[in-house]
């Protein structure tokens, strides 16, 4: 037996027989690779790395130390990248990427809570008197909060009823225009948006500064209308502060009912997480559904997300979902997240939402609202990416890593004392971390 086994015989006596079982018995040593002052084991996925690394590593350390009498560095790596990729493949959640109604986002399927209880009983009325009560109707809300779903749901139940029903977002309309266009052939695209029983428009707030398609659309929107037919539109915000439409858009968006949706509250989402436990059939104990609707904190997509985690993770190690294993899970998709997440991305963000040029951002300018936009991109910065205060400094173009953490401390006192704000900072937040997705 070598070194790095008896090694992890001796940490065998010092934990339970599940622990190492779960964890300990998957690592390989590997004595090629290994010196005396450094030892190499193999894990068969990220998961298990974070986990020892978390909870093993200083033991290991110190099991080596006391049998070689030497300080050993330890060190855990992925077994094949293979192995990685398949994991992450199965945790993935599927995406519908055709604009085909998902058959699973009904009425049934949707928790109602405070937080969305007025979005959710515009759309079932709707659903029961198309063109009849509010039209067009306008949900809007941040991102992954069931804007998409209620929508669908609603065309589900016309799509039973043997209306046509087109489901559509703003850029595969925009797609489907060019295209017709470009093959002169556009009164076939006016006949077929014009003469459907029902239009749900995903996502409007990408009309935004495309006038071709908004004048295109304002003709579609007023045939449909027109026609009693039912519009439902959803967007990520009001139509009032969307920016860049048309103002008879803008007007008729808000001629039916503008609804909106907030985050979901501790109770809702609870209840959600339930709901998608039965569909998914996975099976997660009271403190566990409650420590994942805790820990995220609205986004239903990322709570979904997590459950296709542990269900894969689950299967793929044979283990139960325990709340020390959930806690890991939650961990390795922060640190995934935060990998993917460049601070180019986040400065250009910002720049868009509070209309600067990026290089503003990164310049010495000490005009206000550069001042503020700086700040703010910093902060975010900070939270989802894994860059250090010195690092932030270099980018940022500041002194040192005490003007990082001054900005950080000023932002953070003004989310506390100031309700928009946070909103605001809220917002850009989740606006970055679902383009990363
Ligand atoms: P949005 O369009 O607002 O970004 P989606 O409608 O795509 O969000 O919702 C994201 C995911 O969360 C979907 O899979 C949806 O089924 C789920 N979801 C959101 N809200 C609820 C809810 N109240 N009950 C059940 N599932 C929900
Ligand atoms: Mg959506």
């Amino acid at each position: 037996m070598n070194i790095g086994q008896e090694v992890l015989e001796l940490l065998k006596e010092e934990i339970t027989e599940m622990e190492y079982k779960r964890y300990i018995q998957h690592l390989t040593y590997d004595s090629k690779k290994s010196s005396s002052s450094h030892a190499i084991y193999y894990a068969p996925n990220a998961l298990v790395i974070t986990w020892i690394k978390n909870k093993y590593a200083l033991k290991l350390e110190h099991l080596f130390e006391v049998k070689s009498g030497a300080k050993v560095s330890v060190e855990i790596s992925l077994k094949n990248k293979v192995d990685r990729r398949k994991a992450k493949k199965q945790a993935e959640t599927p995406k519908t990427t055709n604009s085909l109604l998902n058959p699973s986002h009904s009425f049934d399927n949707f928790m109602v809570g405070g937080s969305n209880k007025f979005a959710y009983t515009a759309v079932k009325s709707v659903s029961e008197n198309a063109g009849k009560v509010y039209n067009p109707l306008f949900i809007y809300g941040g991102v992954g909060l069931g804007k998409t779903h209620l929508m669908q749901a609603a065309g589900n139940v016309y799509q039973n009823e043997g209306k046509v029903v087109i489901y559509t977002t703003v850029e595969q309309f925009l797609n489907d225009f060019l295209h017709h266009l470009r093959n002169k052939t556009m009164e076939r695209f006016q006949e077929k948006y014009r003469s459907c029983d029902v239009l749900l428009i995903d996502d409007i707030q990408f009309l935004s500064n495309k006038e071709g398609i908004q004048e295109e659309f304002f003709h579609t929107f007023e045939a449909l209308k027109g026609a009693g037919k039912q519009i439902i539109l959803t967007a990520d915000k009001h139509p009032k502060k969307i920016g860049g439409l048309e103002k008879r858009l803008q007007s008729r968006f808000e001629w039916g009912l503008v609804a909106d949706i907030q985050p979901p509250e501790l109770e809702t989402k609870i209840a959600i997480i339930e709901k998608k436990c039965e569909i998914n059939k996975v099976k997660l104990s009271k403190d566990i559904i409650n420590y994942i609707a805790t820990v995220i904190d609205s986004n239903v997509r990322e709570i979904e997300g997590i459950l296709s985690k542990l269900h894969a993770y689950s299967q793929l190690m044979h283990v139960d979902i325990d709340l020390d294993f959930t806690k890991n899970v939650l961990k390795d998709q922060m640190n995934e997240k935060r990998a993917t997440i460049d601070m180019d991305s986040i400065v250009q963000t910002v720049a868009k939402d509070l209309n600067i040029k990026p290089s503003e951002i990164k310049s010495k300018g000490r005009s206000k609202n550069i001042v503020y936009a700086r700040r703010i991109s910093i902060y975010i910065c900070r939270e989802l990416t894994q860059n250090t205060m010195p690092q932030l400094a270099q980018y940022f173009g500041m002194k040192d890593h005490t003007a990082i953490s001054h900005t950080i401390k000023k932002i953070n006192d003004l989310i506390e004392q100031d309700e928009d704000f946070r909103v605001k900072i809220k917002e850009l937040t989740n606006k970055i971390t679902s383009m990363s997705e």
